[in-house]
């Protein structure tokens, strides 16, 4: 079954072996206080800690790695003003390739000048995100620039399985991966590693509640869609697109399970990670710490949970952390 996928153990180990040198391994430090609530040892793999804050970085600068000189030269293209964008737009750089990221007219100014700082060409157009997406399918049919999806593309997939491989590096024994999940990239690259090397342990996606679209297309046997709304979670937002070819069929194949999280439990999750392990991450990053504290991961061994990423506006987290209203509806407060 597994070797059917479109991505595969060895071609996450190559991907490790071409990215090495160009991201960090991020360290995994044991939590003894979530160990003490869980009843079992809890390790945090520190990826937040990632070079442009994100493990984006590991899926983009594969995706950059593996272009011929002839696509290389031609340069990277995508619409992403998160973290991806931040990711590709280093990536891009560090090779000597140039980034386009599109945008719409909507993007506030401290994101557009954050990925200008890291090198990329900025295009702002149209008025939502879909007409950013417009112009980067332009680029592509008129300009001959490559376009690097942010979850739904072999190399990157395969990028972000080599996380994977460092969790199950260096803690063989783990029973349990907990994987922030959106698009499913992430999870898809994490569980085909983890599961290929130590096949009994379970990889559990986790999302939000509000606007889980992986969960429902899972539930539904199909991508669906659905409805977006903003969270503290905000990396994962989105759809998985209609016409998903590779994040799709892997989760489907390799998750043992997707739990959602209320915005009042990413909140607890992101207050401890602060308070308690001294780590300032953002919500997407804190899903994992969310779902122990919330009692929602039985776990018979070792857990696993990645701190995806940090890039979380300030101000939001000092609110987070204040327990102040700085939650979306009323399951918040
Ligand atoms: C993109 C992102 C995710 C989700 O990754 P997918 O591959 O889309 O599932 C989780 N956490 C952070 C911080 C992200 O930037």
């Amino acid at each position: 079954m597994a070797s059917t996928l479109p991505v595969s153990l060895e071609g996450i180990r190559a991907a490790a072996r071409r990215i090495s040198g160009r991201v960090i391994e991020t360290p995994m430090m044991q939590s003894p206080s979530l160990g003490d609530f869980a009843g079992v040892p809890v390790h945090l793999k520190l990826e937040h800690h990632q070079t442009t804050g994100s493990f984006k970085l590991r899926g983009a600068t594969n995706a950059v790695l593996s272009l011929s000189p002839a696509e290389r030269s031609r340069g990277v293209v995508a619409a992403s003003t998160g973290n991806h964008g931040r990711a590709l737009a280093y990536a891009a750089k560090a090779e000597g390739a140039v980034a386009t990221i599109c945008m719409s007219q909507l993007v506030p100014e401290n994101k557009i000048s954050e990925i200008r700082r890291l090198g990329a060409d900025i295009r702002i157009v149209g008025l939502s995100q879909d007409e950013a997406q417009l112009e980067v399918d332009r680029l592509v049919g008129e300009e001959g620039l490559v376009m690097v999806p942010p979850f739904d593309h072999p190399a990157v997939v395969a990028g972000q399985g080599t996380l994977g491989l460092e969790i199950i590096d260096a803690l063989p024994e783990a029973a349990t991966v907990l994987v922030p999940l959106s698009g499913g990239g992430l999870a898809a690259g994490v569980a085909a590693a983890i599961k290929g090397v130590s096949p009994k342990t379970k990889v559990i996606g986790l999302t939000m509640e509000r606007g889980a679209a992986m969960k429902a297309s899972l539930d539904a046997g199909r991508p669906v869609q659905v409805e977006e709304r903003p969270s503290l979670a905000d990396s994962l937002g989105g759809g998985i697109g209609l016409d998903n070819r590779v994040s799709f069929a892997m989760c489907r194949a390799l998750l043992d399970d997707v739990i959602l999280l209320t915005e009042a439990e990413i909140a607890a999750g992101m207050r401890h990670a602060y308070s308690c392990e001294r780590e300032i991450v953002e919500g997407a990053g804190a899903v994992g710490i969310a779902a122990l504290l919330a009692g929602k991961i039985r776990s018979g061994g070792p857990v696993v949970a990645i701190l995806s990423g940090r890039n979380v506006d300030m101000e939001q987290h000092r609110r987070v952390i204040n327990g102040e209203a700085a939650m979306f509806g009323e399951d918040g407060s």
